[in-house]
């Protein structure tokens, strides 16, 4: 069975940001229960060892929150955590690595783009290489990443390119830069013995024929739902950006994601970097209705899904 448990499912700046009181904002900081740290996944063909989809800022917390990665019982220094699959450079990705400094052995795997960006920066010598290895991941292969020990894991991981652009500081010009292979990746995760088959795109410009053809008749389906609408940022006055120049393809609208992929026959369907503006955070709304509607749903911290 393929496990995944959501460790957080909000996009950068978490819900709510630390300097933000837009609508949603607003509510989160007046009720703690709204509250939701940033996206990540953890995934497991066996319940004992997993894989990190992302680390970001709020790992340490997320770990704490999370019973399936603390260390097991009897052991002096133990982790569940195996390994960590990048899909992306962005700050929200890569910054909890630094959280897992503590000669633990896992595997780190990314594209060699992200891995180049990784290596420019010396704070991530924190993680040595003679226990953290640095692993590439070519787009259309799948591989089996492995368990600190040797053993193969069980889970089958191919990514593929997703459309996107580069994170966010590594961009120079003011209009939106060319995006090349590597910057986004989707992920599909397969569990080797039963075939259960997960996807997951935290971030998605476009849905192209490929890609729509690749999620067709998935068992699970995480989904970038970073913006209830494309100039969201723009009417809340919090940004001149729209959400196609961020990377980020809008929930609603006849181009939106409900719409691009409500006949794609998945049978579970969530929406995950789902950003402190959008008003499908708060449960009353409209848009929470709307997307409950057509059958998708807005995970939080600690919730487990199996596929
Ligand atoms: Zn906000």
């Amino acid at each position: 069975m393929l496990k995944i448990v959501v460790l957080g499912a909000a996009a950068g700046g978490g819900l709510p940001q630390w300097n933000c009181r837009c609508a949603v904002c607003a509510e989160a900081w007046s009720d703690p229960a709204l509250r939701e740290t940033q996206a990540s996944l953890a995934a497991s063909v066996d319940g004992r060892s997993w894989f990190l989809i992302n680390a970001s800022p709020d790992l340490r917390a997320q770990i704490l929150a999370t019973p399936q990665l603390h260390p097991r019982e009897g052991s002096l220094r133990h982790s569940p955590v195996a390994g960590v699959i990048l899909t992306n450079g962005e700050i929200d990705a890569v910054t909890g690595l630094l959280s897992m400094r503590e000669g633990q052995p896992f595997a780190l795997h990314a594209h060699p783009r992200v891995l180049e960006t990784l290596a420019a920066n010396s704070l991530f010598n924190v993680l040595d290489p003679a226990k953290v290895p640095r692993l590439p991941i070519s787009p259309g292969e799948p591989f089996e990443p492995l368990l600190p020990d040797g053993r193969p894991s069980g889970l089958l991981v191919e990514a593929f390119d997703a459309p996107g652009k580069p994170a966010w500081y590594l961009e120079t010009a003011a209009e939106a830069p060319k995006p090349a292979a590597g910057d986004t990746l989707g992920l599909t995760l397969t569990d080797r013995a039963s075939g259960a088959r997960a996807h997951v795109l935290l971030a998605c410009a476009a849905l192209t024929p490929d890609l729509a053809e690749r999620l067709r008749g998935a068992d699970l389906l995480f989904f970038d739902g970073t913006l209830w609408r494309d100039d969201e940022m723009i009417l809340g006055g919090l940004s001149q950006k729209t959400g196609r120049r961020m990377g980020h393809l809008s929930i609603s609208g006849p181009e939106g994601a409900m719409a691009l992929l409500g006949d794609l026959e998945i049978r579970r369907k969530v929406f995950l970097h789902v950003n402190n503006s959008n008003p499908v955070w708060l449960p009353a709304s409209p848009e929470r209705a709307a997307v409950e509607a057509a059958g998708w749903s807005i995970p939080r911290q600690g919730e487990e899904f199996a596929a």
